[in-house]
């Protein structure tokens, strides 16, 4: 997903003012912690924040609320190329930060800031961190220097390790509003507020996902999906065809589709096909169809199946994609017969 077009801005995005006119106030009253963390929900826009915080707190010149954009260290960090700003990724989505990459934070830690002033580093996703790279970080966070900035970014909480957890000041940052991001994504994207709520919906309210779905033409690949789904309940192509049309796609996200469509017919049937209830309105029909005709235990049943699929692929056990749709699809032709 393009989504990288915006995590490398610094930007505080409507939802998150609270919290960054919280951070500045400690600054004002010298109460800011030495290393946050950093935590919420994926897609609402922790990445550009701590990008902003990250320019402020480096600006030479910094206004009331944000960074000046016209010193030579804003330059810097407008171009990426800030000496005294540290970025830390995993060297491939998905896979977890390892311990050299610490080592090599460390030499940066205990340099002299080049610009005279703070150095800052951003570790996203900070849950990433293998055991050994947690263990390695812990001693820069207990002695991080003077005007040292440590941002650890994580929408995984559960998965870091305690120890670190209490060296840092927590930040947790709130669900997009939905009011106001449906606001916001029908403007960037210039969109009616209608096609915008939708897009929350689809993405779980992740604004920046939104952004990324109407982008990538990700609504183009969802009516195929849809589309695949009512032909094989139709009888117009079999699961195998349907799975020869999808299995190079974005696996993850089709499986992630199917399953919330499921938990959706599953939570509408219970209400007795209330239409009401149903929140995806692209797959409305075809739910409501489904709603009638199988039971919600059932529908549980597919969803689990769907999930595992769903840990299969994410897990990497390298599963031929090919067959694990047409599993998923031929279960899914039996779904409404008996
Ligand atoms: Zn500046």
């Amino acid at each position: 997903m393009s989504e990288d077009l915006w995590l490398n801005r610094p930007l505080v995005l409507p939802w998150l003012k609270d919290r960054w006119e919280h951070l500045l106030d400690l600054k004002s009253r010298n109460r800011f912690p030495h290393a946050l963390l950093i935590n919420g929900p994926e897609g609402i826009g922790k990445a550009c924040f701590s990008l902003a915080l990250a320019n402020y707190v480096l600006c030479r010149n910094p206004q009331d609320s944000s960074a000046c954009g016209k010193c030579r260290s804003c330059e810097l960090t407008a171009s990426g190329n800030h000496p005294d700003l540290y970025q830390l990724h995993p060297d491939e989505p998905g896979k977890p930060i390892k311990i050299d990459q610490i080592r090599e934070l460390t030499e940066f830690i205990y340099s002299t800031a080049q610009q005279g002033g703070y150095r800052v580093v951003i570790i996203d996703p900070a849950d990433s961190m293998n055991i050994n790279a947690a263990n390695a970080l812990l001693k820069m966070l207990e002695e991080p220097g003077e005007n040292t900035l440590l941002m650890l970014l994580s929408h995984r909480l559960g998965q870091m390790l305690p120890t670190i957890k209490s060296r840092c000041q927590r930040v947790d940052m709130p669900p997009a509003d939905a009011v106001i991001a449906t606001k916001w994504v029908a403007t960037q994207l210039e969109v009616e507020p209608e096609e915008a709520a939708q897009l929350l919906v689809i993405t779980h309210n992740s604004p920046l996902q939104a952004l990324a779905y109407k982008q990538d033409d990700l609504l183009g690949l969802r009516a195929k999906v849809l589309k695949g789904l009512a032909d094989i309940l139709k009888n117009r192509s079999s699961s195998v065809e349907v799975a020869q049309q999808l299995f190079k796609e974005d696996l993850e996200l089709i499986l992630g589709w199917i399953y919330s469509w499921m938990v959706d017919i599953a939570r509408s049937s219970e209400s007795e096909a209330d239409p009401e209830v149903l929140r995806h309105n692209d797959a409305r029909n075809m739910l409501l169809a489904l709603a009638r005709k199988v039971s919600s235990r059932k529908l549980y049943a597919y969803a689990d199946l769907v999930q595992e699929a769903r840990r299969d692929l994410m897990f990497r056990r390298n599963p031929n994609k090919q067959l694990l749709m047409e599993k998923v699809l031929g279960e899914w032709y039996s779904l409404p017969k008996g």
